[in-house]
């Protein structure tokens, strides 16, 4: 199944795929993998078997708004991300989510509040969040990809999710 993570810039979209394909994180930032994707076998216990998942990062078009058609061909899930601490990145949730729906009608979805550990600058409370995901009508999770919370669980959701619309 390929996945797209989609978002502003900066919100940590590359730092997940690499957090939940290779298991690791760094502090510095890099706009982009350098590949379109990066691949992940993960078990699901719903669906009693391994998926093969493919996790495709946007070269850091997201400021130009121009994430290509090729980006969203054939994905099966998508994962809308934004920071805890980027204000912006939460107004844009909406527009993302109608421009994913406009290339993938039907697409499982969720959302995904990342950057959690850093309280002290949060402009998202999670009762905001909580709101949009409802108004969005999207599952939502807080991510700490820093610390590796909850980033499978979100994998996993979409997995079973996706298995669910088939
Ligand atoms: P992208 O532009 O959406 O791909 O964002 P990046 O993955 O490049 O991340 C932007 C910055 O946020 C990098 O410096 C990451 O190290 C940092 N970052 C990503 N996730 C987290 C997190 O959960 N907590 C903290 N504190 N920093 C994070
Ligand atoms: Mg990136």
């Amino acid at each position: 199944m390929k996945v797209v993570v989609v978002g502003n810039g900066g919100v940590g979209k590359t730092s997940m795929i690499k957090r939940f394909c290779k298991g690791v994180f760094t502090d510095d930032y890099k706009k982009t993998i350098g590949v379109d994707f990066l691949e992940k076998q993960l078990y699901v216990p719903s669906i009693g078997q391994d998926v093969q998942l493919y996790l495709w990062d946007t070269a850091g078009q997201e400021e130009f708004d121009s994430i290509t058609k090729t980006y969203y061909r054939g994905a099966g899930a998508a994962v809308l991300a934004f920071s805890t601490t980027d204000r912006a990145s939460f107004d844009a949730l909406p527009s993302w989510r109608s421009k994913v729906l406009e290339q993938c009608p039907g697409i499982a979805m969720a959302l995904v509040q990342n950057k959690v550990d850093l309280i002290e600058q949060a402009v998202v409370s999670s009762e905001e969040a909580e709101a949009m995901a409802r108004r969005l009508g999207l599952k939502f999770y807080r991510t700490c990809v820093k610390q590796d919370l909850n980033v499978t669980e979100v994998f996993t959701y979409l997995a079973e999710l996706h298995d669910r619309k088939l």
